[in-house]
């Protein structure tokens, strides 16, 4: 059957879901799997939310509110912004989807680090623009190169900080210098999907970023810290003029009424978010000590996961640790052959990995 699909679709991968729990349990008879897969909250997210989604007793048959009135009053006040800066997505990914939808086309460009988050990639693929990936140095962005690559049909920039899989930031200065120069008519899409994990002290504020900047749009989620991954919400904040240009292309409903309440709840509680930054923080100093003992190379992350290279084959090491009840990222999915990426859980959890990866470098010497 030969139908008018687009072109540039016809070669196009559907997104391969990674292994479920339930799956990898029945198939290695194993009774207990930690999921470091995906750099979900090992803590799960604010009881505040919980409780909200378990005592919410009103319709169901009522649409919700296309304005998300609550969780955005909410967050302007949150975040000093105005009411009229915020935009909403079923997830952040769906914020990708519609700028990429709202900008890009055959004809036009499109600026990205690789590796990066994939969904920019995808969506520009989808809409048929040109696709400029620039390569990043030592996991970092590499900003001049990318600012080169900008010309008159360049409609959006995509700058992931701090970038997955990298877990590199941007810092101040370098973000400054690079919009200082990129012409104003570029839309540049800041992501700081994990965002509330950084520490560093030179990290910009996104806020007098997005203030100062007109075409700077800023992406955040309650899927990572906020631990509400399954609820789908996302939020931009930008100028009212990026935003007004957008808003016709979101879908009039795309926050569900539950997701709504259990993302504004989940705000209410900064105790909880400040609680997991901390944890994170020592998780990651665990992987720092087992890298360096084991003269691995890896780069100190801002996020919620870490990059290790094990110059070794990494569907290997993702099998091996899986067996052992560990489901983590494989670099070969990535673009990081050689590597896996692995989400930082409760110490607990992070041991248990550290532990079976040890005995997966033990178990190699041995055969070679
Ligand atoms: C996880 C992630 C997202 C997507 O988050 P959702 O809000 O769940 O769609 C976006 N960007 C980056 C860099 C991510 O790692």
């Amino acid at each position: 059957m030969k139908m008018k699909w687009k072109q540039q679709i016809t070669n196009l991968k559907a997104y391969q879901p990674g292994r479920s729990i339930e799956d990898v349990k029945k198939e290695y008879g194993l009774e207990k799997i930690v999921k470091l897969a995906s750099n979900e909250n090992p803590f799960g997210s604010s009881n505040k939310a919980k409780e909200w989604v378990q005592s919410y007793g009103a319709s169901y048959a009522l649409y919700p509110d296309g304005y998300t009135t609550a969780l955005r009053l909410a967050l302007s006040e949150f975040l000093k912004v105005d009411e009229k800066q915020l935009i909403f997505g079923n997830g952040s990914d769906e914020l990708i989807l519609i700028i990429s939808r709202a900008m890009l086309e055959p004809g036009k460009n499109t600026v990205m680090a690789t590796p990066t988050f994939p969904q920019y990639r995808h969506n520009a693929t989808v809409e048929g623009a040109e696709i400029r990936e620039i390569p990043l140095v030592d996991g970092a962005h590499d900003l001049e190169a990318m600012y080169a690559a900008i010309d008159a049909q360049t409609a959006v920039v995509w700058l992931c900080s701090p970038n997955n899989p990298t877990g590199v930031y941007i810092n101040n200065d370098q973000l400054v210098q690079f919009l200082n120069k990129v012409p104003n008519d570029v839309l540049v899409v800041l992501d700081e999907a994990y965002f509330e994990y950084v520490t560093a002290e030179d990290y910009y504020n996104a806020l007098d970023i997005a203030k100062q900047y007109p075409n700077v749009l800023v992406l955040r989620t309650f899927s990572k810290v906020y631990g509400l991954a399954s609820f789908r919400v996302g939020y931009g904040f930008g100028s009212e003029e990026v935003i007004r240009a957008l808003e016709p292309v979101r879908e009039p409903f795309n926050i569900n009424t539950l997701a709504e309440g259990a993302a504004l709840a989940a705000l209410s509680d900064q105790d909880f978010i400040k609680k997991c930054q901390e944890e994170n923080k020592k998780g990651l100093q665990q992987f720092y000590q087992f890298c360096e003992s084991e003269k691995l190379d890896y780069y100190p992350s801002e996020g919620n996961f870490i990059l290790i290279n094990f110059n070794c084959d990494s569907d290997e090491l993702f099998q091996y640790l899986m067996e052992k009840g560990y489901i983590v990222r494989s670099g070969n999915a990535l673009g990081c052959p050689g590597a896996v990426r692995v989400t930082v859980g409760s110490q607990e959890q992070n041991e248990g990995v550290i532990q079976a990866m040890k005995s997966f470098i033990a178990e190699k010497a041995i055969r070679q």
